[in-house]
């Protein structure tokens, strides 16, 4: 009996320990920057690229000047309906799953081995991207009907290589949602952001989903349009889905945002947007997403709650 029990701890503790294991995720490549004569590297900072220059970006990256770039602004008359309904569903986002703190000097974010997320494109077709990390802007890159919100964030998925998907055929390496957020002077403090300015809580983030923010949404509707990164390399293969209703952000995080871009030299008055770029011809696509914001356990980890329920039942009975 007391080795049949010995036998089950060994068994749990071996996979446990598995449980544990680094996950390795391999993604669809970015294209390099096409860096302008006599530049070769552009890094942020008052001698490279910094938003008091965001007008003259090309002049360090070719891809900059481009004629797909963003952020745009959505004219919400001009927009078509989208024939598809996607769902906002991020899976298998494991509970011991953490957010670190990445150090960024041009924004604030959080990286980390995010859930799966399946996205349609603008074409129609359906990619799968890992969530790899979101990071904010204020006030916001795009605006709607010509109307700036007080703060953007962008969930940044990168398409994933393996063998049932074939990067060549997928025409944008990232999908990016950008949701918005208004000011509210008394609206509850975020959790999540507060590891970025509060010293006493660690750079990690372990209870947040990124289900979360979209569960708070009454109205989900996004535009959809193909697009650039907003920041350099500015490379065009960003499928970006920016959603219409604003989200609360009290007044309080709202300064520690604007306090954390308090640079002029590189953040004129506090901002660190990049200016509106033209549309040029880019079809706007209008639709609605289903968030059932329903987030899936890992197999991994319900057969090793099931395993320690059941040996727990199976040593009850042989004790
Ligand atoms: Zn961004």
């Amino acid at each position: 009996m007391i080795f049949v029990l010995i036998l089950s701890i060994i068994s749990i503790i071996v996979l446990a320990s598995t449980t544990e294991e680094t996950i390795t995720r391999n993604y669809c490549q970015l294209p390099d920057a096409v860096f302008a004569d006599g530049v070769s590297a552009a890094d942020f900072g008052t001698t490279g690229w910094n938003y008091a220059n965001a007008e003259n970006w090309e002049q360090l990256v070719v891809t900059c000047g481009g004629s797909y770039q963003s952020p745009i602004d959505i004219v919400t008359t001009v927009a078509n309906q989208e024939p598809i309904q996607p769902q906002i569903h991020y899976k298998n986002k494991a509970s011991d799953v953490a957010y670190e703190e990445a150090n960024k000097p041009y924004t604030k974010e959080y990286e980390g081995e995010y859930s799966e997320i399946e996205v349609t494109d603008a074409s129609g077709l359906v990619v799968r991207y890992y969530a790899k990390q979101f990071h904010i802007h204020t006030p916001s890159e795009h605006t709607i009907d010509g109307k700036y919100f007080d703060l953007e964030i962008h969930f940044v998925h990168q398409a994933i290589q393996d063998e049932e998907q074939d990067c060549n055929k997928v025409k944008n390496s990232l999908t990016v949602f950008g949701l918005m957020f208004t000011e509210q002077a008394y609206a509850t403090d975020y959790e999540v952001f507060k590891p970025w300015f509060d010293q006493n809580v660690t750079g990690e983030v372990e209870s947040f989903d990124l289900n979360d923010f979209f569960q708070k949404m009454t109205d989900t509707t996004y535009y959809h349009y193909n697009g650039s990164l907003t920041t350099l390399p500015c490379s065009q293969i960003v499928n970006w889905i920016v959603f219409y209703q604003p989200l609360p952000i009290s007044t309080n995080q709202l300064n520690l945002f604007r306090t954390a871009f308090a640079d002029s030299t590189v953040f004129p008055l506090k901002r660190n947007n990049r200016p509106i770029q033209h549309l040029n011809g880019r079809k706007i696509l209008k639709g609605t997403a289903l968030t059932t914001g329903v987030t899936e356990i890992p197999d991994v980890q319900s057969s090793y709650a099931y395993l320690l329920l059941s040996t727990i039942v199976m040593s009850a009975f042989i004790l």
